[in-house]
This record gives structure tokens, sequence and C-alpha cells, in this order.
């Protein structure tokens, strides 16, 4: 669930993500039925995904409870459960229906994936890469050592270019 919430964010960030992409990106993470989505649909699902980096942002356990409390606070309703009609199982909502707009599942549904996370781990649920050249925001995941990078890519090229850095200053001048 965080995960779907990090590649749509990752998406969305995008100067226009196509209503296609970002139904793709549903589609992997298990969204099932037509999905409909309207340019206006994909506006708040950017406004939903630029609140939702804050809590990737912040690099302290507490930083990130006090951002998920304000979102919680200012965007979701109370806990309820639904099964769809019986086309799921029953799994709980923070948006106000079954019809919320898309924008207001997705900052409802990640607020709550998130606060499980933090729940569990007692640490920040995820971070932005470190790479200067790259914005994607990753969750972190289990209890080994901390991830910078949000990929095997972006970790290789920094490392390759610190190496070069090292290398240029090494050089009698
Ligand atoms: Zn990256």
């Amino acid at each position: 669930m965080a995960r779907r919430t990090a590649a749509l964010i990752n998406v969305l960030t995008d100067d226009r993500p196509a209503p296609t992409t970002v139904a793709e990106v549903l589609r992997a993470y298990g969204e099932t039925g037509s999905i409909d989505l309207a340019p206006r649909d994909v506006a708040q699902m950017r406004t939903a995904a630029a609140l939702l980096r804050e809590v990737f942002a912040a690099d302290h356990v507490d930083a990130a409870a006090e951002t998920l409390n304000r979102l919680l606070r200012e965007h979701a309703g109370p806990p309820r459960l639904t099964s769809h009609g019986g086309s799921a199982p029953w799994h709980p909502h923070l948006d106000h229906d079954d019809d919320a707009p898309w924008g207001e599942w997705l900052l409802a549904s990640s607020c709550l994936a998130l606060t499980v996370l933090v729940w569990d781990h007692q640490r920040p649920p995820g971070s932005v890469c470190a790479s200067p050249s790259c914005q994607n925001v990753f969750i972190a995941q289990g209890s080994g050592p901390e991830r910078r990078y949000c990929s095997r890519r972006c970790a290789t090229r920094e490392r390759v270019a610190a190496h070069r850095r090292s290398r240029s200053n090494e050089q009698p001048g």
C-alpha cells in the first residue's frame, strides 16, 4: 500500500503526467475495473502528491508523525470499513465515501498506509532520493542500514560521480 503511494508520487511529480500513465501505476498496484481519470483528477492527485512528499522529506520519525497528523486532521475523515459493495475484501478507508474524488482518495489512503508504517517501525516511513538529479521518493524497508537512493541506478551514478570528484582532487595542480 505504501509502495503504491511512493510510485504515484513519483509519476505525479512529472510536469504533465498523462492520465493513462497514472492509471497504469494504479493498475500495477492492484486497482481493477475501469479507471476513469480526467485531467482535473490528475491535477488534484498532483496536489495530494505534493502534500504527501512532505512526509518523505521528514528526516526524523517525530517530524514524519507531526506531518502525518496535520494531513490526517486536514484531509482525512473518520475511519470506516468498506467492501465496495462486496467486490473487495473489507478494508479501511479514511475518505468520505467510496466515490470520493481520486485526489481525496490518494491523500487519505496514503496517510493511512504511512501511519501504519510509522507505527510498525518507529522511524520515518520513507525518504527522498539523495541524488541531486532525482526527485523520487521511496519507502524505507525493514531494519537494515538506512537507504539513501531510490534505486540501484541512482546509487551507482552517485558512487561513480563521487569517485571522479575524489580523483580530480588528487591530481597535482
Ligand atoms: Zn533516485
